[in-house]
């Protein structure tokens, strides 16, 4: 299981496509829940697109308090996120972190 995978789950956004070309034509298809089509994908979270997403469906999660002074910030007032965070990867697997991944 990937990373952005890991999160979708834990987020409960749905469908973690499998995706497939289906062999008699071009289409892509979802093995797991049937949806298909040219645009068919799975997120990236470390795209800016994919931050993005993701930070406005975490922000709107009850933990997202407490998870932006994880890791602490220096500021400390309720509308401070680290600076550090405003990135694709670094917000990516810091939200991973703070929903239980465990690096192998
Ligand atoms: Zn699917």
């Amino acid at each position: 299981m990937t990373k952005d995978q890991y999160i979708f789950e834990k987020l409960k956004l749905g469908c973690w496509h499998d995706i497939a070309t289906v062999s008699d034509s071009d289409k892509i298809r979802c093995a797991i829940c049937g949806a298909g089509g040219v645009y068919l994908s799975n997120p990236d979270f470390t795209t800016w697109e994919g931050f993005g997403k993701l930070w406005e469906m975490a922000k709107e999660k009850e933990w997202f308090n407490a998870f932006k002074w994880e890791p602490p910030t220096e500021e400390k007032d309720n509308d401070t996120i680290s600076y550090n965070l405003i990135h694709p990867t670094r917000f990516r697997d810091a939200v991973a972190g703070f929903l239980g991944w465990e690096e192998e």
